[in-house]
């Protein structure tokens, strides 16, 4: 119940049009774009907790590596998912939530803590250890997102933000 309140809330804060987060009826945030002309390899969908600006195509983290689909076209949308995020830009590094995660899903990489997306399994503990704020709910009110895409010469495009 806890959950589809904050998913709720972000549907407030966040639309456009060109992309758009909904509700599905089992209470799954949903973030939905229009088809870009361009040809990618793949998408990124990337997330923040500073609004994303022009140029900013590595900024925060990967929440999802999107692929195309079997018949080669691009997704057009893709359920959020609510394992919990580290903001690289805000974390200090100093390791503090990997012990404390159950299931160890999170490890440091370059310098910063990374929350494995398949292994985490939403429990919040590592939230209350971070002395930064650096660890999130991407269906948190206020998260900032950015749709990147990236042509098969590995060039990177930032699509949409929000
Ligand atoms: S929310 Fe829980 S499971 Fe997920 S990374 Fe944090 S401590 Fe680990
Ligand atoms: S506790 Fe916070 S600042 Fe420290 S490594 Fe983890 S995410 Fe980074």
């Amino acid at each position: 119940m806890h959950k589809l309140l904050l998913a709720v809330s972000v549907i407030a804060a966040v639309s456009s049009a060109d992309l758009t987060l909904s509700l599905t009826d089992s209470g799954i945030a949903v973030l939905s774009w229009i088809e870009s002309d361009t040809v990618f390899d793949h998408l990124e969908l990337r997330v923040s907790l500073s609004p994303f600006e022009e140029g900013d195509v590595g900024k925060g983290s990967v929440l999802r590596k999107i692929l195309p689909e079997r018949e080669g076209a691009m997704p057009t949308s893709i359920e959020i998912p609510g394992s919990f995020v580290v903001d690289p830009g805000v974390c200090i590094g100093c390791g503090l939530c990997i012990s404390q995660c159950p299931v160890g899903a999170i490890e440091k990489v370059d310098g910063t803590a990374v929350i494995d997306p398949d292994k985490c399994i939403a429990c919040g503990l590592c939230v209350a250890s971070c002395p930064v704020g650096a660890i999130f709910s991407p269906t948190s009110e206020g998260v900032h997102f950015a749709l990147v895409g990236i042509t098969a010469d590995g060039r990177r495009i930032l699509l949409e933000t929000y």
